[in-house]
């Protein structure tokens, strides 16, 4: 992976120490600060590719932080929090955070979600209109669906909804964000029906629709689409 300037935004020392560690092992350059205050600044000065996010800052609410790093910068945000709580992982997301890790992480883990943000980054979503998870093909432009090189129809929805998955690939896309553009505004609750569209393109798609590898769950928060890259 290419070297790419990292900012670490993170109170406690040594989280920041650990990430710091991990981070120059992978090459890339590290910038840190230990409050919300000081980490706008640096996204300013020193203009990182990615800023790994910690939640629970002393001076300004993690998710607050979220709109005004992405209001000023083109970075990757991965938050990085230690409250597993769903609400807050949708809230991430949906305020633009590109992933979420949560702690205590393996670095290793870290750096996988690294490489997946920056490859995307690279293959911005107007480039990437091929993609490929597994044997499914899928095609954006002409809104094709293949499986081993056969065709698959799809209804408008399933297709609809594959497609936004497939927009952002290997990233949770929130349940809300995938009703309100699939279905409009006025769905965003109805998580129902993204269960029963996700049900009917597992049974077209997947090889074992008990065991999904391609339209992957994340419990309260939405779904990932695999491609098996990472
Ligand atoms: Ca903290």
């Amino acid at each position: 992976m290419p070297a790419h300037k990292v900012l670490i935004v993170e109170d406690d020392a040594h989280i920041r120490r650990l990430l710091r560690v991990a981070l120059e092992r992978a090459g890339h350059a590290v910038s840190e600060a230990s409050t919300a205050r000081e980490g706008l600044s640096l996204v300013d000065i020193a203009k990182p590719d990615a800023v790994l996010l910690d939640l629970g800052l002393p001076d300004r609410d993690g998710l607050e932080m979220i709109q005004l790093i992405k209001a000023r910068s083109q970075a990757t945000v991965l938050v990085v929090s230690a409250r597993d709580e769903t609400a807050e992982k949708v809230a991430a997301l949906d305020l633009g955070a590109d992933d979420y890790l949560i702690k205590p992480f393996d670095t290793e883990e870290l750096l996988a979600r690294l490489r997946t943000a920056f490859r995307h980054r690279l293959a911005t979503q107007a480039e990437r209109v091929n993609v490929t998870a597994g044997d499914v093909e899928i095609d954006l432009e002409h809104r094709r669906v293949r499986r081993g090189g056969e065709v698959i129809h799809l209804p408008p929805k399933e297709y609809d909804v594959l497609a936004e998955l497939a927009k952002r690939p290997d990233r949770v896309i929130g349940h809300a964000h995938l009703l309100r553009t699939v279905w409009g505004p006025a769905h965003e609750s109805h998580v129902d029906y993204l269960r029963i569209v996700i049900r009917g393109l597992r049974q077209k798609l997947e090889q074992d629709a008990a065991v999904p590898r391609l339209l992957i769950n994340e419990p309260g928060v939405g779904y990932r689409l695999a491609t098996g890259e990472r």
